[in-house]
């Protein structure tokens, strides 16, 4: 076996001896993946097509001590370094040219204790996983909307979906976490050990270590909650939106409304004349009884004229899957994000007429309703400092032909840029595409100083910067 190349943090190369490898084989209970190798496509390969990126060597590991080897290996070596759980990262952070890769998408586990109401949950599970362990036992706690999405990246980032209005942030669930810092150490994080480390893990990504395992807290939640859409014809989007916004303001914690314009897709229950056609469409969730939902829920069903209403009590895992059909792996993706404290008519507008021209029939713009026990937090109680955000918009451009790069990328850029004048400053981290370098700063607001510190004690070289990075100060 001859030496491996492998591309190190100052992006010079440098040679793993047979050996070395060897030697690291001894040690782990997973695999390490070379170019061709069994699993190597497999850990390289990430949702977003955009992202085609070929590892120099991929260590899939499969618990805390092969983490660490990994880990080991990085430091000694100065190497590129890529952290991969989910692979749902937009940016493209969870692979990297060259480097190492530490694939953890093989750590599944999801342990439910009912009795305290927590859960243990390994970083290569994703939502589904989790929900259908917490949701056997009528538990939630909030996660996001795709169900194929990852636990880690997305609770690092903060996480949000349709409970959080009710329970909070993924983070504000966190109990504690298990990490593997740039020193090759496993420490715990929580609000009794590390405190520091454990406020900037909750909305600081992946800048502060490895996380091998996360503890939340549970909620009881259905098995069944009232949720659907009501989808309405596009032409009457923008008193629709301000009917939204009023609806949102007086909203119970309990209700979930979020906006999502697009061309209709062939779905099942949508008229065969609607489908390509633009539409505007509310997807709500109750999170709560269900009568009591009925109730909430009557001002956003009386609404205009809409095509139809399919909002009806489901079990809450399926509700959790339910946009899966329209978010499969394999497209090309482009994300622009604003988060807005209040959707100006101004807003409205340009939102609007962007709609009017989307680029592919599978791109769409959403405005999620956050706010409620989320925006009950200090600004500084975490990482995550916009908490008077109380609506997220995502210009989610998607398509399929490499061709159209040019012009879906440029169409989200001119909306993101004429929104811009409406909007907060401040960004979701996870929505941030690989070219937004120039606003970690801003997404972190008063509390980036914080974390650039912490940043220094735990990760002086910056041996975690596959990520939107938050750089040691001086580097
Ligand atoms: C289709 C789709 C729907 C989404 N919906 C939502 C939503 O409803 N709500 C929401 O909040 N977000 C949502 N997101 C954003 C999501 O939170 C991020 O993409 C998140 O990064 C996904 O986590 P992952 O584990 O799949 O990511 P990965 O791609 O595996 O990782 C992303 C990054 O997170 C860091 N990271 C991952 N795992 C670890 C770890 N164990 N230790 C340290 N760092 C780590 C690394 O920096 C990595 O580059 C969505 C994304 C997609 C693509």
């Amino acid at each position: 076996m001859t030496d491996l190349t492998v591309r190190k943090l100052d992006a010079s190369s440098t040679t793993i001896t047979p050996d070395v490898l060897a030697a690291l084989r001894s040690k782990l209970r997973g695999t390490i993946a070379l170019p061709g190798e069994d699993g190597y496509d497999a850990a390289r390969t990430i949702w977003n097509a955009m992202i085609d990126r070929r590892p120099g060597l991929v260590v899939r590991c499969l618990g805390a001590a092969d983490v660490i080897n990994a880990v080991r290996l990085a430091r000694d070596e100065k190497l590129l370094v890529a952290i991969r759980s989910g692979g749902h990262s937009i940016a493209g952070n969870a692979v990297c040219e060259g480097g190492l890769l530490i694939d953890l998408s093989l750590m599944k586990s999801v342990h439910v204790d009912p009795v305290s109401r927590t859960a243990r949950v390994e970083p290569g599970a994703t939502l589904a996983d989790f929900d259908k362990e917490a949701l056997g036992f009528a538990l939630a706690t909030p996660l996001g909307i795709n169900s194929t999405t990852g636990v880690a990246g997305l609770t690092l980032g903060g996480g949000f979906g349709w409970t959080t209005r009710k329970f909070g942030l993924t983070i504000d669930n966190l109990i504690s976490a298990e990490v593997v810092t740039a020193n090759a150490q496993r420490v715990r994080a929580s609000d009794n050990e590390n405190q520091d480390l454990f406020w900037a893990l909750r909305g600081g990504g992946g800048n502060f270590g490895v996380v091998t395992s996360f503890e939340f807290k549970l909620h009881p939640l259905g098995p069944e909650v009232l949720s659907g859409l009501v989808v309405h014809p596009f032409d009457k989007a923008r008193e629709l939106l301000s009917e939204f916004r009023r609806i949102a303001k007086e909203a119970p914690d309990e209700l979930t409304t979020w906006v999502v314009m697009r061309k209709a897709p062939p779905l099942p229950f949508l008229p065969a004349e609607w489908h390509g056609k633009e539409v505007m469409i509310f997807a709500a969730c109750y999170s709560g009884d269900i009568q009591e939902g009925e109730k909430a829920m009557k001002g956003l069903r009386a609404l205009g004229k809409p095509i139809v209403d399919v909002i009806s009590p489901h079990p809450f895992a399926g509700w959790q899957a339910a946009f899966d059909p329209l978010l499969t792996p394999g497209a090309r993706n482009y994300w622009k994000s604003h988060d807005f404290t209040d959707l100006s008519d101004d807003a409205v507008k340009v939102i609007v007429d962007a709609v009017r021209t989307l680029p592919s029939p599978e791109c769409e713009v959403f405005i999620a309703h956050v706010g409620g026990a989320m925006a009950r937090v200090a600004p500084d109680g975490t990482a995550w400092t916009n908490r008077n955000a109380h609506f997220i918009m995502n210009v989610h451009t998607r398509w399929r032909d490499p061709g159209q790069d040019t012009a879906c990328i440029a169409w989200a850029r001119r909306l993101f840029d004429a929104a811009a004048p409406f909007a907060s400053g401040s960004v979701y981290v996870n929505f941030m595409s690989g070219d937004e370098e120039d606003r970690v700063e801003n997404a972190y607001g008063t509390n980036y100083s914080r974390l650039a510190g912490i940043k220094r004690r735990y990760d002086p070289d910056n041996l975690f910067r596959m990520n939107q990075n938050i750089r040691p100060p001086g580097r």
